[in-house]
């Protein structure tokens, strides 16, 4: 469906012709659709934890009053709430914020090895947490990119947060890392592959959607906000980069980072 807005102006006086202007308006409506429907998730998205405290108050201020093992019990879920809403506050800035700087400062280089190599260090706890072996595969390199250091580490945060808790059951995640030439273009490729159930091909196309989930269950009993592969697609379109996803299941997910060495 095509939207146009005319407009239109004489030429001239009394020579009887017109100029009408067409401005396709499908572009800002579908933004505008999009918008709405952003808002429209977060606040659902907000509002059910919001709602479930709630309850848990009107309980402990009534029947649990005196129950001290219930009252535990109901504080213990209204923290898990207000931390799932924190969650999803923080990665809400986080998209804001990408949105609000739409262009990259240029200039700086980072090195992808150093990046990747913190990541897995400030993961390693969730790794033993979650029975998960992060093995690399990383030559020497060096594998520098343009472009800006804590953007790229939230984008191998998430991948390998992700790898680490959907993938759990594989019981191990590989990192690896390589330098490819793209016809006149040199690239950075950074790999991180899961064993573990793998997504569905017809959802591949849409994870990188906000607040797109394969299942709403798993993603919230793993913490998830249905967000973090959205800022990483968005901050992979910033270096122009992008992302790459192969998956079968049973078999396990891989996701390649591709970047742009410059
Ligand atoms: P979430 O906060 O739910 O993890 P993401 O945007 O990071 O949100 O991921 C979207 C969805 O993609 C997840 O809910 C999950 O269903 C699926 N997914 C992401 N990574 C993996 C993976 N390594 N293996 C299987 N499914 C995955």
């Amino acid at each position: 469906e095509r939207v146009y807005r005319v407009t239109g102006s004489a030429i001239g006086r009394g020579t009887g012709l017109y100029v009408l202007v067409f401005k396709d308006q499908s572009e800002a409506r579908r933004i505008d659709r999009m918008r709405a429907d952003f808002i429209a998730n977060a606040s659902h998205e907000l509002r059910t934890p919001l709602a479930s405290i709630a309850g848990f108050v009107e309980t402990l201020r009534g029947p649990a009053r005196k129950d001290a093992a219930a009252r535990d019990h109901f504080l213990q879920i209204m923290q898990n709430q207000t931390s799932r809403m924190a969650r999803l506050i923080d990665d809400l800035l986080s998209l804001s914020r990408l949105e609000m700087k739409p262009y990259l400062k240029p200039g700086t280089r980072v090195d992808l090895r150093a990046v990747v190599q913190g990541v897995i260090d400030s993961l390693s706890p969730l790794a033993s947490e979650s029975g998960v072996a992060i093995e690399t595969d990383i030559p020497d390199g060096p594998f520098e990119v343009p472009g800006d250091r804590d953007e790229l580490f939230q984008v191998f945060e998430n991948l390998l947060e992700n790898a680490c808790k959907y993938g759990q059951s594989g019981g191990r995640v590989t990192v690896s890392m390589e330098n490819m030439e793209t016809g006149p273009q040199r690239e950075v490729a950074v790999t991180i592959h899961d064993f573990g159930p793998g997504i569905p091909e017809e959802h591949i196309p849409r994870i990188t959607e906000r607040f797109y989930r394969v299942d709403v269950e798993t993603s919230r009993a793993q913490k998830g906000t249905g967000l973090g592969l959205s800022i990483v697609k968005h901050i992979l379109t910033r270096h122009n980069g992008r992302l790459s996803i192969k998956s079968k299941v049973g078999e396990g997910a891989a996701f390649t980072v591709h970047l742009p060495a410059g």
